[in-house]
């Protein structure tokens, strides 16, 4: 398989994938990960599968959608995704995002600087189809060619050629689920281009002007959250009653009373948590109870639909859920007429209310909100709860999630907490906002069809499986136990998922987990260890 591939083949030989990468071409990983023989060996797609959904971009199915069965079908798919793209570009239709859009669309050097700040691209063994510029240059040549006034005549001198048909289409589709959306390259390009921009705003022609969304992310995720009020499925009699065992369970390891309040007016705060915690991590809620109650905070989670889950797919992928989950939050803080929305460990949440949803927060919605990491920030300087920093005396290093920290600026305030009580940390190189992607981005760590699991642990989380070896280099024996602090829930589903892939809890010793979890660990009254090392 060709590894160096041109801008044109996107819509050439349907019938072979346009590229295929192999185990023994991919970023090496340090010991005891460097052997090809000990790497998880990537699943092949089915032919039954390939016959019966799109699979012609890299042997690997993130949005599996139906083959169109005639050229009626393909023609009819390549008109609607011109007609989207129509629509994109103009105010009325997209004034949430134009701006930034037009300026990526028109001023690429095409210098290339971006491409090795692609942790997909490095980790994939510098495939060309992995450039942050494939797609965005793909894109670019369309508009020029087939939305530009003229641009059937003048747009292959302007831009350079393309031809568009279903197969150029069906890539595209399934390349725009190939970049997590960490804007890792924006932030290196020297005129401001945002490539992942570009792939965010392919998403929504997809998914706003044709339908098309992994169904993790649209109808389990989104949908699911409107209709049954959480994405992981969980009504508000169902999520009560894991809130009660949690607080049971947080009682007798702490010896503290907790209960956790629902739906009181007038709370200065409104704790939104994503959802996924209270199922998965359990511990995560749990330790912010311990800390709120501790601190004496006046606070409340809320029993509505929607009230108890910051998930906001909708930041990945359609503008039009995002609005309709973020106003449903907004709509419950001014019901329970609290002070301010918080937002728990989860980073798309943190900017899809608190940066995107400024786009629709109009007049009355425009309710307060902060983020999690200053207020435990300011709870734990406080001096209203006791330390014992010796509790924590384990290697620790922190994890960066990219929405809260290169995308909002919330760099610091989470770093004064673990400096503070984590006698042993160290920070990942390179680390803040230069930090690498989890890999599970932009809905990636809930998707998992087909053989694309496999891709984002091989490649896309890649890096940050090697950042993390690396930061504990000085005690890589597993019987040393070493904490990833990764405040954010869907960094942890893909940790998880990165951890069970490699062995390395078995082969490291290291364990991930939230932030609260290292603050209730330190904490001077409680004297049973907080943190249990058991890897789950
Ligand atoms: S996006 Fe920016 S860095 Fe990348 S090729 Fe274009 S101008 Fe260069
Ligand atoms: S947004 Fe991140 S994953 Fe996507 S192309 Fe840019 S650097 Fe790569």
């Amino acid at each position: 398989m060709a590894r160096q591939l041109k801008i044109e083949d996107i819509g050439k030989n349907p019938e072979q994938p346009l590229t295929h990468v192999e185990l023994q071409e991919l970023m090496p990983l340090p010991p005891p990960y460097d052997k090809l023989e000990d790497q998880p060996q990537w699943k092949e797609i089915k032919l039954e599968q390939k016959a019966a959904v799109e699979s012609s971009l890299d042997d690997t199915i993130a949005v599996g959608f139906p083959r169109p069965k005639t050229k009626e079908e393909e023609e009819e798919l390549v008109e609607k995704f011109l007609s989207g793209l129509r629509k994109l570009l103009t105010r009325e239709n997209n004034w949430t995002f134009l701006q930034p859009l037009l300026l990526s669309l028109e001023h690429c050097a095409k210098c290339q600087t971006c491409n090795d700040a692609c942790p997909i691209y490095i980790a994939s063994g510098r495939n060309d189809l992995y450039r942050p510029t494939y797609r965005s240059e793909v894109w670019r040549r369309i508009v020029a060619k087939y939305v530009r006034p003229g641009g059937k005549y003048f747009g292959r001198f302007t831009q350079g050629n393309i031809d568009l048909n279903w197969t150029t289409i069906a890539r595209l589709m399934e390349l725009s689920y190939r970049c997590t959306l960490c804007r890792r390259c924006a932030q290196t390009c020297p005129i401001g281009v945002d490539n992942g921009l570009i792939t965010h705003e392919l998403r929504k022609v997809f998914s706003q002007e044709m339908g098309i969304a992994p169904k993790e992310i649209h109808q389990k995720g989104s949908m699911q959250q409107l209709r049954v009020g959480s994405s992981t499925g969980m009504s508000p009699l169902v999520v009560k009653d894991n809130i009660d065992f949690i607080d049971e369970d947080m009682s007798a390891k702490t010896g503290m009373t907790i209960k956790t309040p629902w739906d009181k007016e007038g709370a200065d705060i409104l704790l939104i948590h994503n959802a996924g915690e209270i199922l998965a991590w359990p511990e995560n809620p749990g330790a912010f109870a311990v800390i709120l109650e501790a601190a004496g905070i006046s606070w409340t989670l809320s029993s509505d639909l929607v009230g108890y889950d910051a998930i906001n797919y909708g930041l990945w992928y359609d503008d039009f859920q995002l609005a309709r989950v973020a106003l449903k939050h907004a709509e419950i803080a001014k019901k329970l007429n609290v002070k301010k929305i918080v937002i728990g460990e989860c980073g798309h949440a943190h900017k899809a209310i608190q940066v995107i949803a400024d786009r629709v927060f109009q007049g009355e919605y425009n309710v307060r909100r902060e983020s999690s990491m200053t207020l435990l920030r300011d709870i734990v300087f406080s001096g209203k709860i006791k330390f014992d920093p010796s509790k924590n005396d384990f290697p620790v290093t922190l994890h960066d999630p990219c929405n809260m920290v290169r995308l909002m600026g919330i760099v610091e305030p989470q770093r004064e907490i673990v400096r503070y009580l984590c006698p042993q940390f160290r920070e990942m190189t390179p680390h803040g906002v230069e930090n690498y992607c989890c890999g599970g981005g932009s809905g990636f760590a809930i998707m998992s069809p087909y053989n694309f699991q496999d891709w984002r642990l091989a490649i896309s989380g890649r890096m940050k499986l090697k950042q993390v070896l690396e930061a504990f280099a000085d005690h890589p024996e597993p019987e040393t136990k070493k904490y990833l602090c990764a405040p954010c829930s869907n960094c942890k589903g893909q940790l998880r998922d990165l951890f069970s892939y490699y062995n390395v809890w078995e082969k490291s010793g290291i364990l991930y987990g939230g932030l609260v979890e290292l603050i209730v660990n330190a904490m001077a009254e409680i004297k049973e260890p907080f943190i249990e090392w058991e890897f789950h």
